[in-house]
C-alpha cells in the first residue's frame, strides 16, 4: 500500500466536500502521515476518514474533524498553541506544521501510556521538536506556559472550563467540544481582552474530557 497516495487521494476527498478551504491547512494534511500515528496493525485504514481506536479506550480523530478544528483555529507561524487531549499526536503535528518554524504546540494528555506513545509517534514523524506532550490533567490548562495564542480541546466537556479562559490571549481562539456525554456542539470562542464571544460551529461527537474542569475523575 503506497500511504502517499493514499494520503493525497483522502486530502483531495476532503477538499471535494468543502471541509478544506485554506492552502495552508491542505498543505499540512497533504504532509503529516498518519499512518505512523495508528497503532501499527490499522496503518492500512489511516486514509479513510474515520476515527480509529488508539487504545486505553480512546480515538484520534477523524480527518475531517481535524480539517475542521484547524481550520477554524485560524493559526499562524510562530503562534503557541495548547491542546488538550494529546492522544496520539496527529492534531498536535498538524497544528505544529502550521505554526513552524517559530511555533511550539504544547500538547496535554493525561494518560500516560498514550503520553509516551504519542512521543514516539512525534518523534518518527519529525515533529519532536515543534510540539512537545505533557501528562497532565490539561482541563486545567498548563499555566506555566500561558497566555496561549490558540487553545484547542479534543475532549467533550460539560462546559468552558474556566482556566482555559484565563490562559488565552488578547486576541486568542479556544475551540471546545461542549455538551452532553453523547452529542456536543463545537463552540468556538474568541478573546477580545476581558470579553469572550462564542460561536457554535455545530454539532460532534468526542470522548470526554475527565479532570477538574471536566467529568470529574
Ligand atoms: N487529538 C488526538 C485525539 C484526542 S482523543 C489525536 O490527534 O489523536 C481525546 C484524548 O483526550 C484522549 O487521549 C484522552 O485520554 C484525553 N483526555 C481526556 N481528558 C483529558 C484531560 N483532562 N487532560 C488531558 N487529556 C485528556
Amino acid at each position: 500500500m503506497d500511504f502517499d497516495i493514499e494520503r493525497k487521494r483522502m486530502i483531495r476527498s476532503l477538499v471535494e466536500k468543502g471541509y478544506l478551504t485554506k492552502p495552508d491547512v491542505i498543505k499540512a494534511m497533504e504532509k503529516v502521515p498518519r499512518h505512523l500515528f495508528v497503532p501499527e496493525g490499522i496503518r492500512r485504514s489511516a486514509y479513510i476518514d474515520t476515527p480509529l481506536s488508539i487504545g486505553e479506550g480512546q480515538t484520534i480523530s477523524a480527518p475531517h474533524m481535524v480539517a475542521i478544528m484547524v481550520e477554524a483555529l485560524d493559526l499562524r507561524p510562530g503562534m503557541k498553541v495548547l491542546e488538550v487531549g494529546g492522544g496520539s499526536g496527529y492534531h498536535a503535528a498538524v497544528m505544529g506544521e502550521i505554526v513552524r518554524p517559530d511555533g511550539h504546540v504544547y500538547s496535554v494528555e493525561r494518560i500516560e501510556s498514550l503520553a509516551e506513545r504519542a512521543k514516539k509517534n512525534l518523534k518518527e514523524a519529525g515533529y519532536d521538536d515543534i510540539v512537545t506532550i505533557v501528562v497532565g490533567d490539561g482541563s486545567k490548562g498548563l499555566g506555566e506556559f500561558a497566555p496561549f495564542d490558540r487553545i484547542c480541546v479534543a475532549a467533550a466537556a460539560p462546559g468552558v472550563p474556566e482556566p482555559l479562559k484565563q490562559q488565552l490571549a488578547d486576541d486568542g481562539k479556544l475551540l471546545i467540544p461542549v455538551g452532553g456525554r453523547w452529542y456536543q456542539d463545537l463552540i468556538l470562542v474568541e478573546r477580545k481582552q476581558n470579553k469572550f464571544l462564542q460561536t457554535n460551529l455545530g454539532g460532534c461527537v468526542f470522548v470526554p474530557l475527565i479532570g477538574e474542569y471536566g467529568y470529574g475523575n
